[in-house]
């Protein structure tokens, strides 16, 4: 007899890990529209699964309201039942939007992005992970064989992402032993975060398909490659119409794009406990490492926090759509809308006040003086998750756009996770993050 299936309507919550609860996959998506009950204090578990402190206690009640457009089914073995999930809103009992809920958060900063400036954000982003299931040979970096030995897993993914509106563009060997990459089409607006959640959760969910485990912690082993999430973005009219490249101008970047580029660079700092969200993502923003130390842009240059990437001039490319720049300075302990919020509000600011872009760097600016550092306005990156959380507690734009619960919720999750780590060595630190990533 064929079994009943059921679906997991989940959150992606502070830490990034989904959580959620199940249904019958035949009750009717009407009656769904209620939404399936949650404790606010939910949202403040850490990601090693305790929880220290909240503003909550055991008070309140929450409705997780799936966004059906969002449902990923997993067809991967005929003989067993299928995986279902599917993402939700964090609403009230009254149906308006939790005050907390990131995915609100991102989604108020689109509106106003859009009403205040015509505009919507196109983005994309990419990650690397490490695959169990790779069989190991030395010197296999970006390597033909290093897509031999491991196996099956690829394809099995690619198909996965495609059947479930990922749009995967590429899969790849990366750098490191074991290590890989998967990147997806651009889109416009939640949906670009949308795709980065499924992505990761299909991935882990094939890797274990296979009796292995995709890892994206942002460190694998102290001082050794990072897993990066890069995230490309550019602007875009309610026609989906490149408001970025504008070939006349400096850097070939339209006023806008970058004035909200710039509000992205001067905020940074203040925000990267929002896009680099764990301990060990501060091993992986060093230097030398193709990841991002400063607040700084730089014309194709792997390691600036923004990087303008490469129009190629060859035929048959249009610019305007090609045009786009990267954000390097995340990792997926980070939640997703979380790293779009902040890019989009702080962007916003940067179109409010009509910020220019600061002048690129041209070395890695480690290697410059303070006085060159000052005078091309770039900043060192808070340099340990708690230095970020103090820079993000200080910070007015992110209070005010986040409203102070949810700014203090967000921090309050964060020092626990670092209490929680207190008196581990490095190697411990990175196990527990290797295990929960
Ligand atoms: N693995 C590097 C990172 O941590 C990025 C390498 C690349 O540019 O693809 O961000
Ligand atoms: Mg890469």
């Amino acid at each position: 007899m064929k079994q009943k299936e059921i679906v997991m309507a989940c959150i992606c919550d502070y830490a990034s890990q989904m959580r959620g609860k199940g249904y019958w996959t035949d009750k009717p998506d009407k009656a769904l529209a209620g939404g399936v009950g949650l404790a606010p204090t939910n949202l403040m578990i850490t990601t090693f699964g305790d929880i220290l402190n909240t503003p909550w206690g055991a008070k309140g009640d929450l409705l997780m309201v799936p966004d059906m457009q969002t449902k990923v089914t997993l067809d991967l073995d005929t003989e067993k039942s299928r995986e279902h999930f599917v993402l939700c809103d964090l609403k009230n009992l009254d149906g308006s939007a939790w005050e907390c809920c990131p995915r609100d958060w991102l989604k108020r900063g689109l509106q106003k992005l859009q009403d205040e400036f015509g505009l919507s954000l196109k983005s994309a982003f990419e990650h690397e992970f490490h695959y169990s299931g790779a069989n190991k040979k030395l010197g296999n970096a970006y390597g033909l064989d290093a897509m031999r030995l491991q196996g099956e897993f690829a394809h099995t993914l690619m198909n996965a992402l495609e059947a479930n509106g990922v749009a995967p563009e590429m899969f790849m060997p990366e750098y490191g032993e074991q290590q890989y990459e998967a990147t997806c089409n651009a889109s416009i607006g939640i949906e670009s975060a949308d795709r980065a959640i499924k992505l990761r959760e299909i991935t882990r969910s094939v890797a274990r398909h296979f009796g292995e485990k995709a890892t994206f912690s942002p460190i694998m082993q102290m001082g050794k490659v990072g897993n990066g999430v890069h995230l490309h973005y550019s602007l875009v009219d309610q026609n989906g119409n490149s408001q970025s490249y504008d070939p006349t101008k400096l850097h070939s970047m339209t006023n806008q794009m970058a004035s909200f580029t710039a509000g992205i660079l001067q905020t940074m700092p203040e925000f990267i406990a929002l896009t680099a969200s764990s301990v060990v993502s501060y091993d992986r923003l060093k230097p030398n490492r193709w990841s991002a130390t400063y607040n700084n842009i730089a014309n194709k240059n792997r390691e600036a926090s923004i990087r303008i990437c490469p129009l190629p001039t060859i035929d048959d490319i249009d610019p305007y759509k090609r045009f786009n720049l990267e954000f390097r300075p995340a990792d997926a302990s980070a939640n997703p809308y979380m790293v779009l919020g902040a890019l989009v509000w702080s962007g916003i600011d940067g179109l409010k006040k009509n910020l220019k872009l600061p002048t690129l760097t041209e070395d890695n600016p480690e290697a410059l003086s303070i006085d060159q550092q000052k005078a091309l306005g770039v900043v060192r990156l808070p340099q340990s998750l708690d230095e970020a959380l103090k820079k993000l507690e200080q910070s007015q734009l992110m209070k005010s756009s986040m409203g102070d619960l949810f700014h203090q919720a967000y921090i309050m999750h964060k020092k626990s996770e670092l209490a929680l780590l207190k008196g581990l060595n490095d190697d411990e630190v990175v196990s527990r993050y290797a295990q929960c990533y």
